[in-house]
């Protein structure tokens, strides 16, 4: 039985309801818009990353400029406004999702992550990039760490806990070309 006041929907809250509205909409988008498709179809290559290097569909990143699979290929949207928290905010984000072919790129799916990230926190790509490979490092067991920091040289004798170990790291990854 469904508790009223404790419902949105059929949902446990409204941002429960919101997010399978917005997830359903943008597999609409991933599998169903024919904009989305004949961009794809415009700007597929063949690409020697098949087997023993066959010929096989993939693309090259507008951002890095590298050869990529079909698969590790996303499309992403130039301009977005991909905002949708409440009902009324349905129409603008359906704008923004569904657009035309010339707000579209083709990016490989590393680049389409920092990408998005940096578009999030109103980061650099290299700010973005760096920040996501932080987070990586701080996912490693601490000894792996101090022994990564100690190669880069940015380990010293005031890297004491993990927030220190994590800004250490940053400021290796920003030097990265
Ligand atoms: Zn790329």
């Amino acid at each position: 039985m469904t508790n009223e006041n404790n419902s949105y929907r059929g949902f446990k809250s409204k941002s429960a309801f919101m997010s399978f509205i917005r997830s359903g909409l943008r597999r609409m988008w991933g599998r169903q818009y024919l904009p989305k498709r004949e961009f794809i179809a415009q700007n597929r290559r063949r690409v020697a990353l098949g087997r023993n290097g066959a010929l096989i569909w993939g693309g090259v990143c507008e951002h890095c400029q590298g050869e990529y699979k079909a698969t590790e290929m996303e499309v992403d949207h130039i301009k977005s406004n991909h905002k949708l928290t409440e009902i009324e905010d349905i129409s603008s984000y359906c704008d923004s999702l569904f657009c035309p072919l010339d707000n579209m790129r083709y990016l490989c799916k590393p680049c389409h992550k920092i990408i998005t990230y940096a578009d999030r926190h109103n980061l650099t790509f290299k700010e973005a990039r760096a920040e996501k490979q932080a987070i990586a490092f701080s996912k490693l067991p601490p000894k792996k760490q101090n022994a990564m920091l100690e190669v880069w040289g940015e380990m010293d004798d005031n890297i004491t806990n993990a927030k220190k170990r994590r800004n250490a790291a940053r400021t290796h990854y920003l030097k990265q070309i």
